[in-house]
């Protein structure tokens, strides 16, 4: 059986963090490196592994997943704006192999990202 994932230790409570949201579908909780003043993670429980894996029954967690980032959003005052963004597996720069949304914000964000 393949190992767990940190995030997927994080939904089992086996390792700490900085829970900013949860519900039965999905947790957000603040990046250990944050690249921005706010910078939180919105996973679903669901172990998927990249945004390559998601299914069509997958749409209704999806989408649930922006609603949270919404209002996660709000719940942090990102109210003069904030970036979400997915990296897909390896030259998206994806590190965990869980599938995550980036919810940055708190300052003004630089584009192109690198
Ligand atoms: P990825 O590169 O896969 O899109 O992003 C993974 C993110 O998870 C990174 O921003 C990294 O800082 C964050 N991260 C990695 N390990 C942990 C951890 O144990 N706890 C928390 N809160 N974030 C983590």
């Amino acid at each position: 059986m393949s190992e767990k994932t940190i995030f997927k230790r994080i939904i089992d409570g086996e390792i700490p963090a900085d829970i900013v949201y949860e519900d039965d579908l999905c947790l957000a909780f603040r990046d250990i490196a944050p690249k921005a003043p706010t910078h939180v993670l919105v996973i679903p429980k669901k172990e998927i592994a990249t945004l390559d894996d998601v299914t069509d029954e997958d749409a209704a967690l999806m989408g649930h997943l922006w609603i949270v980032v919404r209002d996660v959003a709000r719940k942090l005052h990102l109210d003069k704006g904030y970036r979400v963004v997915v990296n897909c597996k390896e030259e998206g720069g994806q590190e965990v192999p869980h599938v995550h949304l980036h919810l940055m914000g708190g300052r003004k964000l630089t584009w192109p990202p690198g």
